[in-house]
């Protein structure tokens, strides 16, 4: 469904990540989702190819141009889904760790760690939530205690993305606890610091290829040249780096919707029952119509609102990112569910990709917030709006 009006630019780094996708992800996609290991081969491939550059701005050796780079990340990350979720989140999660620094770091970290990521020698990561505190993220423990230049950070962080696997680390600690949320900063943790260590490896029902750990850091010393932004903006820099990224899980769910239509289009027009091609039958093709149409309507919302963001357009737009990430999450997961029924008993066998895209799309329900704490965000705006309306 390529019916997005991009650049020439855009259009470019959009057929590279569909070719990298299509000769080096498919695949492998498999292997490592049986296998459950880091894709360190696929990740230098799209190094190889630019793909880390896509976000970042040309002075820091990335290849934006203008603009936020969201539409460029969106893009790269739908065209890795459609055949990866999994892989595709080594590139996602690493943009997740990066906005921060994007966002808030200073010049003088931009000029350290952005070049670095942009050649894809090292990802990045990014560390926000704790056993306590999921969904109420302001239920931080973690602290950070100002020791002379540095700062000494205690506490434990799970669930991270590209946790072990990364060489850099955006984590939000408190240096306030008496303040809560208005408490925590944001810091930039390098794998290699002592203290800090990598716990528990996660066993998961999806998304096999990302690998997800705990945090682990005793009396780790990071340089207060490391904090992002001031003290007490830990907990803005991350809801404004979610308004930014949220679009892109949205763009990974796209991509797993995009990838599981193309599956049972090509399975359904060979299959015969009855004597005829079971996409003859009206049933799936509505099914079908279905499935096409919510998932236009998403990328739809997607890049609109990435296009808003690119053009510095940043303002009161949790709402929106929140939206993208409802819409696009929820038609993944029934496309792929839908995608599995197509299929019939074959949908359900490893054999055909589908049973992963359907286990792929749960998580996209999930992390960045869940759908449920998303809708509380649209619903705030909306009695906001409900007020506004009423002068
Ligand atoms: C594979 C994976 C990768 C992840 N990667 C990262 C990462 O890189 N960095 C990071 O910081 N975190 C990461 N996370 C954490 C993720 O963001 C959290 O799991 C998520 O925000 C939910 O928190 P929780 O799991 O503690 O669930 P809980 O907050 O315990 O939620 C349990 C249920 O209660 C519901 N609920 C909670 N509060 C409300 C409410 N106010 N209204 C309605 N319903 C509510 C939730 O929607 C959910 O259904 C990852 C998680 C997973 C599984």
């Amino acid at each position: 469904m390529d019916f997005l009006q991009l650049t020439e630019e855009q259009i470019t780094i959009r057929d590279l990540a569909r070719t990298i996708a299509e000769e080096k992800v498919k695949p492998v996609r498999a292997k490592y989702d049986e296998e459950g290991i880091f894709p360190w081969d696929v990740v230098n491939e799209l190094a190889k190819v630019d793909l880390f550059r896509t976000f970042i701005p040309a002075e820091y050796d990335g290849l934006c141009e203008n603009g936020l780079g969201v539409v460029n990340m969106c893009l790269v990350t739908e065209e890795l889904s459609k055949a990866c979720a999994g892989i595709a989140l080594a590139f996602a999660g690493t943009a997740l760790g990066t906005f921060p620094i994007l966002l808030h770091g200073s010049e003088e970290q931009k000029k350290k760690y952005l070049p670095q990521i942009a050649s894809g020698k090292k990802l990045a990561a990014f560390g926000l939530t704790e056993p306590q505190a999921g969904s109420d993220a302001s239920a931080q423990r973690t602290t950070a205690r100002k020791d002379g230049d540095h700062y000494v950070l205690n506490g434990t962080k799970v669930f991270i993305t590209n946790g072990g696997e990364a060489d850099i680390y955006t984590t939000v600690a408190l240096t306030d606890p008496k303040k809560g949320a208005r408490g925590a900063s944001c810091f930039i943790i390098e794998k290699g610091t002592p203290g800090f260590e990598f716990g528990k490896k996660e066993h998961k029902m999806g998304i096999k290829a990302s690998v997800t750990s705990e945090l682990v850091f005793n009396d780790a010393r990071v340089p207060a040249a490391n904090l992002v932004g001031r003290e007490g903006m830990g907990f803005l820099v991350a809801m404004k780096t979610f308004d930014i990224t949220r679009p892109g899980v949205a763009a990974q769910a796209l991509g797993i919707a995009e990838g599981a239509i193309e599956e049972a289009l090509k399975y359904g027009h060979t299959r015969h029952q009855f004597d005829q091609s079971i996409l003859n039958f009206q049933g799936l093709q509505w099914m079908l119509a279905d499935m096409a149409t919510e998932t236009a309507a998403a990328k739809a919302l997607i890049y609109a609102l990435a296009a808003r963001l690119d053009a510095g357009d940043t303002k009161d737009v949790a709402h929106l990112s929140a939206m993208s990430k409802v819409l696009a999450s929820d038609v993944a997961m029934k496309v792929t569910t839908n995608a599995v029924q197509i299929l019939g008993g074959y949908g359900y066998m490893a054999e055909y990709p589908v049973e992963k895209m359907m286990r792929d799309a749960k998580i996209t329900q999930i992390y960045e917030g869940t759908n449920q704490i998303q809708r509380n965000v649209i619903g705030s705006w909306l009695v906001k709006e409900a007020a506004r309306l009423n002068g």
